[in-house]
C-alpha cells in the first residue's frame, strides 16, 4: 500500500515465484492454547526483543497502520450499514505483549510493533517487496475477529473461526484493490503471511488453538478476496 492513499493499482499477478517462496517454508514455532484470538496458533515468543529499525521505518508502519485502520473502519461500517446491523469500532492498541490478537472481553485489538517489523522482514526477504501488506493483512484478520464478535458468529471450532477471519481479511484487501491502493507485490505479501502463520505440521484440526494449514489459510484468504464478505459465511451480504 502506498504511503499516500492515491496509489496506482498495478496488475496483480499470483506468481510462480510466490509458489516457490511458499515451498521454502519458514513459519513460527509451537502452539498452545490461550484466551485471545492470536493471528497464529503458533505460540509467540514469551518476549519480543526490540528489533532494530530506523525511525523512518517505524514512522511508516504507524502511518500505514493508521491509514489501514481508517479504511477498515469505513469498510466495515459500510458493510454493516448495508446489512442493517449496528456496528461498533474496535479499539487498536500498540502493546508490549507478543504477537497480534483481539480480545472479545473489551473489543480491543493488540498489536506488537516489533512483531510487525518481523512480519515485514520475513515476507519482504522472500518477495523482494516492502512487505507492508503482511502487517496490514494481520490487522485485517484481527479486525475480522471484532466483526465476528459483534455478529456473535458461532463456529464449531477455533480453526473455522480463524479461517473465516482470513476470508474476511481477504474481502477487505479486495476492497483496497478496488480503491486502487494495492501496489505490485502486495497480494503476494498478504498471501505469504497467511501461509507462514500456518499450524505446525501434525496439528489436529480440532486443536483448541488451530488456525489451519498453510493451504487452508491461503485458500480462505483467496475466497474472501475473490468473493467478498458474503463468501465468508458469517451471515453478512
Ligand atoms: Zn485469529
Amino acid at each position: 500500500m502506498p504511503n499516500s492513499l492515491t496509489g496506482i493499482c498495478r496488475k496483480l499477478v499470483f506468481t510462480a515465484t510466490l509458489l516457490l517462496l511458499l515451498v521454502q517454508g519458514g513459519g513460527y514455532t509451537a502452539l498452545e492454547g490461550n484466551d485471545n484470538d492470536y493471528f497464529s496458533g503458533q505460540k509467540p515468543a514469551p518476549r519480543v526483543t526490540r528489533v532494530a529499525a530506523s525511525e523512518t521505518m517505524r514512522r511508516e508502519i504507524v502511518e500505514k497502520s493508521n491509514s489501514a485502520l481508517k479504511l477498515l473502519n469505513e469498510f466495515w461500517e459500510n458493510v454493516f450499514e448495508m446489512n442493517n446491523l449496528a456496528f461498533r469500532r474496535p479499539t487498536v492498541n500498540w502493546t508490549a505483549q507478543p504477537s497480534a490478537f483481539y480480545s472479545g472481553r473489551n473489543h480491543n485489538i493488540y498489536i506488537n510493533f516489533d512483531q510487525f517489523i518481523s512480519f515485514i522482514r520475513d515476507v519482504s526477504e522472500r518477495t523482494k517487496t516492502d512487505g507492508d501488506l503482511a502487517y496490514i493483512a494481520v490487522l485485517a484478520h484481527e479486525y475480522a475477529h471484532a466483526v465476528q464478535n459483534i455478529l456473535r458468529v458461532e463456529n464449531s471450532t477455533t480453526r473455522e473461526s480463524e479461517l473465516q477471519a482470513d476470508c474476511l481479511a481477504g474481502a477487505f484487501i479486495a476492497h483496497l484493490e478496488r480503491l486502487h491502493l494495492l501496489e505490485e507485490g502486495d497480494h503476494d505479501e498478504a498471501t505469504l503471511i497467511f501461509f507462514l502463520a500456518r499450524d505446525p505440521t501434525g496439528t489436529s484440526p480440532d486443536h483448541q488453538n488451530a488456525h489451519g494449514t498453510g493451504t487452508e489459510r491461503v485458500n480462505s484468504y483467496q475466497i474472501g478476496f475473490n468473493g467478498g464478505v458474503r463468501s465468508c459465511e458469517c451471515g453478512l451480504r
